[in-house]
């Protein structure tokens, strides 16, 4: 098998479909697991997966010293190389310089094939403009450290309409999937992208593992259709996409890796049926929610903490999908103790305030028991 391969005119290379998302390598004792990982990376450039993103602040600052060990195996001109700088540790012109040379010590190289400012928001786009962050990332292309430049984006189509007025990016990441879609309006975000004519980077094009398993009355659509995964039906959406260059996926094991390699190797986009099973798996996701909770946020904040409309959330999620490995790692390692269902106190000020009349210390107490027990 060998990866499909895109050439974008703007951008003037030839990408794999699939890039490398170097946020979940497989770890040990919470640390990166080298060999796991080291074994993935040279298993993904053997099958043509030549492209690898990473950034700052993943694996606890790890990832780039990681990567700069196990690339420098390769001659630097057989891969991309992507980084992001982290927006929010710069306070100064100097921090940006010195971030940068960190970055680029750590990955082993004298330079980068994308540089992205990472995360950008209508806040950091403040950062952006005190700073000059623009006139910065433009100097390093100058230079010749930086082949291409961008940056990746969670905020409104609005906010991204006025980063891109009056400059010239290079690439655009954002977190596209077939549910953030129409739910969380991606496809705007998509669009003013295709408008402006700059290839688009898809983050999260599983939505964290969210489209890789649902409960069983919803996945039998997939599963009468094809033996292939769910996560595969989820990575070709976004693949079929025209301005999609490169759709990143963090892998944390062998197995998912080879799931990727083999649904993008040979790729052929989506057909009428297929999109139309995938419209109904929406569907009938969407009708999961045994807690009507509409995230309104109309019963924050709590006095005790709780991040009620959060864990609805999981909770719902969690019912969509019956995942509870994802559903562990959302409760007890993405939401903060402080936060969670068990620190409600039953004071009911939040019962009043809530338009869906939702019994919410009662609901949040059977929430935590459930989800303790997983
Ligand atoms: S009832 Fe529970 S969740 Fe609601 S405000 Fe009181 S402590 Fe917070
Ligand atoms: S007020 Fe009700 S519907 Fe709104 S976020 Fe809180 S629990 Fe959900």
């Amino acid at each position: 098998m060998r990866m499909d391969k895109r050439y974008f005119e703007s951008l003037g290379v030839e990408l794999p479909r699939l890039g490398f998302g170097c946020m979940r390598f497989p770890t040990k004792d919470n640390e990166i697991d080298y060999d796991k990982a080291r074994e993935m990376i040279h298993y993904a450039m053997a099958n043509g997966i030549n492209y690898f993103d990473t950034a700052y602040n993943y694996h606890n600052e790890d990832s780039e010293r990681f990567l700069g060990k196990v690339l420098s195996e390769f001659p630097r001109e057989s891969y991309y190389l992507t980084t992001k700088l982290p927006i929010w540790k710069v306070e100064s012109k100097e921090d940006a310089e010195r971030l940068f040379n960190e970055q680029l010590k750590k990955l082993n190289t004298d330079y980068l094939d994308f540089y992205l400012l990472h995360a950008m928001s209508a806040e950091r786009k403040k950062i952006m403009d005190k700073f000059n962050l623009y006139e910065f990332m433009l100097n390093k292309k100058k230079e010749g450290k930086v082949k291409h430049i961008g940056f990746s984006f969670h905020d409104t189509k609005e906010v991204l309409e006025e980063l891109i007025a009056g400059r010239n990016w290079d690439v655009v990441q954002l977190q596209i999937n077939y549910w953030d879609w129409n739910e969380i309006d991606a496809k705007s975000l998509y669009y003013v992208l295709e408008k402006h004519n700059i290839p688009c980077f898809v983050m999260e094009p599983v939505r964290g593992g969210f489209l890789s398993s649902f409960a069983p009355q919803v996945e039998r659509h997939m599963k009468e259709y094809s033996s292939n995964s769910i996560a595969s039906w989820a990575i070709r959406w976004v693949s079929s996409l025209p301005n999609v260059a490169v759709v990143l996926s963090g892998m944390s094991n062998m197995e998912q890796l080879k799931d990727n390699i083999s649904t993008l190797s040979n790729f052929r986009p989506l057909n009428d049926e297929e999109l139309k099973i995938i419209d109904k798996v929406v569907e009938e996701l969407k009708n999961i929610n045994p807690i009507p909770c509409t995230g309104c946020r109309y019963c924050m904040d709590c006095s005790f903490g709780v991040d009620i409309p959060r864990v609805f959330k999981i909770y719902n999620e969690y019912k969509k999908t019956e995942n509870k490995e994802i559903t562990r790692r959302s409760y007890f390692n993405f939401l903060k103790e402080e936060n969670r269902a068990d620190k409600c106190k039953k004071c009911k000020a939040c019962v009043t305030k809530c338009p869906q009349h939702i019994d919410i210390p009662g609901e949040l107490e059977k929430i935590h028991r459930e989800l303790a027990a997983l």
